[in-house]
């Protein structure tokens, strides 16, 4: 699996320009999807980036732990036996419940210091966050705690990555009026879009967006629309592999588990040593496909725990040892995660998740 680092300062370039004044916040939970955060990290700070976005705790710390001098922000709560990381590695907490804020200003006083929040507001996701109406008094309480400075506002788009869709309005509506309507919040950053907000909402990028997807090359729904004007995003992981074995078999013969292909002719399959176990998921069975010699060969029956089979029949002179593109590039074909993830019935960032997350990353 090759990481392009070039690749993913391109597609930071490009949505910096996007964002206007707006600052890029580049997500890196899940281990940059899939690409090493560490490294993600390093090659965006270099490129000007100064806020990171992950889940958990203990992914923020192993960041801070990296040699990463931007900001941090935590997404998923406060872990309470953890806390004293929010003040020795610096982290920023993102708040959604009264429980955090006051272990936050517990710890203040531990720490003798303040800290910085933001704090996360529901706006038509029903995931996390305080309800909108909550706001004047979530605010009166982190007055009264030790310690607590609320810099910002969160919220999330449910459907950014839609344009037409009406909800888009209403988030944008929410989210602008808690921050424009309130004496109490009129100093506060605010914080809406993920790429999707930054690709088609321009007036919701406030003082920070959030981008994840299209860092790592790719359009949040999957493709662009004909309306929108296009990014030239860049894929940054491609996959690669060897041909293990090829087998020559007869017409009429049963190719992997449960025989769900049989051979209509003579031919000679590719066995790949790659499977569900490696993140190229089990649903790709009977429908994926790879590059050989720039020329794709399909997915034969069940993709296997560590092992796949191609049909490379039509590729002249096909040897053992022969290089396998999963996705990627070669010549004039291309597979991309976006393709990998309609075939298997989900989406780029679940495939390059699996992917990235279960291979091991070479960096360019
Ligand atoms: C993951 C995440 C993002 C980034 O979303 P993309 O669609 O990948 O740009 C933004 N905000 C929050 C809260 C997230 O969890």
């Amino acid at each position: 699996m090759l990481i392009d680092l070039e690749a993913l300062v391109h597609n930071y370039r490009l949505l910096a320009e996007r964002a206007g004044q707006s600052r890029i916040m580049a997500m890196v939970k899940s281990d940059g999807y899939g690409h090493g955060q560490v490294n993600v990290a390093r090659a965006l700070e270099q490129a000007g980036c100064a806020l990171f976005g992950v889940a958990e705790t203990a992914e923020g710390i192993a960041l801070r732990d990296s040699g990463c001098t931007g900001e941090i922000f935590i997404f998923l709560g406060v872990d309470h036996r953890a806390i004293d990381y929010f003040f020795t590695a610096h982290l920023t907490p993102v708040v959604f419940t009264r429980a955090d804020l006051k272990a936050l200003s517990a710890g203040c006083k531990r720490h003798q210091r303040s800290i910085g929040i933001y704090l996360k507001f529901d706006c038509g996701m029903s995931r996390l966050g305080f309800k909108p109406s909550e706001l004047d008094e979530i605010i009166g309480l982190c007055r009264g705690l030790h310690g607590i400075e609320v810099t910002g506002l969160m919220s999330h788009f449910p459907c950014a990555d839609e344009p037409a869709a009406p909800s888009n309005t209403e988030t944008y509506s929410c989210f602008s009026t808690m921050l424009n309507n309130s004496p109490q919040t009129s100093d506060l950053a605010g914080s809406l879009a993920n790429s999707g907000g930054l690709i088609h909402q321009p007036r919701a990028r406030f003082a920070m967006v959030r981008t994840g997807i299209s860092l790592y090359g790719y359009h949040p729904a999957g493709s662009w629309s004909d309306q929108s004007e296009k990014l030239p995003l860049q894929p940054v992981l491609s996959f690669h592999s060897r041909i293990l074995q090829l087998n020559c078999i007869t017409a009429g013969t049963g190719v992997s588990y449960g025989h769900t292909f049989i051979a209509e002719r003579d031919m000679t399959l590719g066995v790949l040593p790659v499977g569900y176990s490696d993140g190229y998921c089990r649903a790709l069975s009977g429908k994926g496909a790879v590059i050989i010699k720039g020329q794709r060969a399909k997915i034969c029956g069940r993709v296997c725990m560590n092992l796949c089979m191609v049909d490379v029949t039509d590729i002249a002179d096909v040897q053992e040892g022969d290089p396998v593109v999963l996705l990627g590039s070669e010549k004039n074909e291309t597979i991309d995660a976006d393709e990998i993830g309609r075939l298997s019935n989900t989406i780029s960032y679940e495939v390059l998740c699996a992917i990235g997350n279960n291979n091991q990353r070479m960096y360019r």
